[in-house]
C-alpha cells in the first residue's frame, strides 16, 4: 500500500508555508540567521503534544521567527517541493499569510516574490506545480489583513486564491465579510476558509453565509449537524480535511471519541479532500495521511481500498482552482497509473 501511494499522483490543497518546515529546516535557518529557537530535543517534544490550539500557534509563531530575509521564504518553499517531488504530489496549492511578516518591515513583494520564484524553479526542476492563496489570520487585527488584501493588488493574476486561518472560536467568520467583499472588487475569484475544526456547526455556517466560499479547510464537524450535512452533500462545497492534523490537535479525541471521520464524511456524500495541513508538526506529509486513509478502510480490502484512494486523489483535482483542461491532464496521469496496477 504504502508503494502503491507513494506513487499515485496527488494534488494538496490545505498545506501552510511555514508549517511545512522540518526541525533540520527550522534549526539551520535559526542559525543561519541568529535566532534562539531551543535544542532539537525541544522543538521535537513541542510538536507532538499540543495541550490546546493557541499552543500549536505558539509553535508554529517559533517557525515563523526564524524568517528574516525574503529568501529564507523561497527555502522553505523550495523544501517544500521537494518533498512534493518525493511524494509524487505534481500540484499543490499552498496557503501564505504575508501579514505575519509586516511587523517585521517586509513590503509585500518581498514575500511574494521569492515565493513565485520558488514556484516556478519548483515545475522547471522538479516538475512539481504550485499555486498560492493569500492568507488572512483571524487572531490579528483587521487592519493589517486588509493591508495584506491591499498590497496584493499588483500580484492578484499570480495569487489564485484568498483564505483563512486561526483560531476560530471567538473570532467569527463574519468580522472578514468586508475583507472578502473588497477581494472580490479587486478580483479574486477563488475563495477558501478555515472552518469547522473546532469551532460548532455554526460556525461553518456563518463562513457560508458571510464569506461565501467554494472549499471549507478541515469542516469535519459539519457531522455534529445533520442538516448542515445534507446541505453541504447536494451542494458542490468541498472539504479540505486533514487526518492527522486533526488526531493530532485533538479535534477526533474531544468530538468524535477518537474516531477518524473520513468514511463517515463519505458515506454521508460530502466532498473530501486529503492534505496534510502543517505536516512536520502535526503528523506527516501528504503520503502519510493518505496511509492513514488506507487504514480507515483496510476492513474492505486491498483493492477496495486503492479504489477510494484513486477517487480521493482525482477529487482533489477536482476541488482545486486549477482551469478544466489541466485538472484533465491530471485526471489522465491518474487514470494511467490506474491502468499500470490492473
Ligand atoms: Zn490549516
Amino acid at each position: 500500500m504504502e508503494e502503491f501511494i507513494a506513487k499515485l499522483p496527488k494534488t494538496e490543497l490545505h498545506v501552510h508555508l511555514e508549517g511545512t518546515m522540518t526541525t533540520d529546516l527550522l534549526l539551520k535557518l535559526a542559525e543561519r540567521n541568529g535566532i534562539d529557537v531551543g535544542t532539537r530535543e525541544y522543538l521535537e517534544s513541542r510538536r507532538s503534544n499540543y495541550s490546546d490550539f493557541m499552543e500549536f500557534v505558539e509553535v508554529y509563531d517559533i517557525n515563523c521567527s526564524v524568517v528574516k530575509y525574503p529568501t529564507d521564504l523561497y527555502e522553505i518553499a523550495y523544501e517544500y517541493f521537494k518533498v512534493c517531488e518525493q511524494e509524487c504530489i505534481l500540484y499543490s496549492e499552498v496557503a501564505f499569510a504575508s501579514v505575519l511578516y509586516q511587523d517585521q518591515g517586509f513590503e509585500f513583494s518581498q514575500v511574494i516574490e521569492p515565493l513565485l520564484q520558488a514556484s516556478a524553479d519548483a515545475e522547471k526542476n522538479l516538475g512539481v506545480k504550485s499555486n498560492w492563496i493569500l492568507t488572512l489570520v483571524k487572531h490579528l487585527p483587521l487592519e493589517k489583513n486588509l493591508k495584506s488584501l491591499r498590497d496584493s493588488i499588483p500580484y492578484k493574476d499570480k495569487i489564485i486564491g484568498l483564505g483563512i486561518a486561526g483560531p476560530e472560536v471567538g473570532f467569527p467568520a463574519r468580522n472578514f465579510e468586508s475583507v472578502y467583499d473588497e477581494a472580490r472588487r479587486i478580483g479574486y475569484k477563488n475563495f477558501t476558509a478555515h472552518s469547522g475544526e473546532f469551532g460548532d456547526p455554526r460556525c461553518i455556517i456563518d463562513t457560508l453565509y458571510h464569506l461565501k466560499v467554494k472549499r471549507i479547510d478541515h469542516g469535519v464537524r459539519c457531522l455534529n449537524d445533520p442538516y448542515l450535512v445534507k446541505f453541504l452533500a447536494d451542494s458542490d462545497i468541498w472539504l479540505t480535511v486533514c487526518p492527522l492534523s486533526n488526531y493530532h490537535l485533538n479535534v477526533l479525541k474531544t468530538f468524535f471519541e477518537g474516531k477518524h471521520v473520513i468514511n463517515e464524511l463519505l458515506e454521508k456524500g460530502i466532498k473530501i479532500t486529503i492534505n496534510s495541513d502543517d505536516p512536520p508538526l502535526l503528523g506527516g506529509f501528504l503520503n502519510k495521511n493518505y496511509m492513514t486513509v488506507a487504514d480507515i478502510f483496510s476492513f474492505k480490502g486491498e483493492a477496495e481500498s486503492k479504489r477510494i484512494l484513486i477517487k480521493l486523489a482525482k477529487d482533489s483535482f477536482t476541488a482545486s482552482f486549477l482551469p478544466s483542461n489541466i485538472k484533465e491532464d491530471f485526471y489522465l496521469m491518474i487514470d494511467n497509473y490506474a491502468l499500470t496496477l490492473q
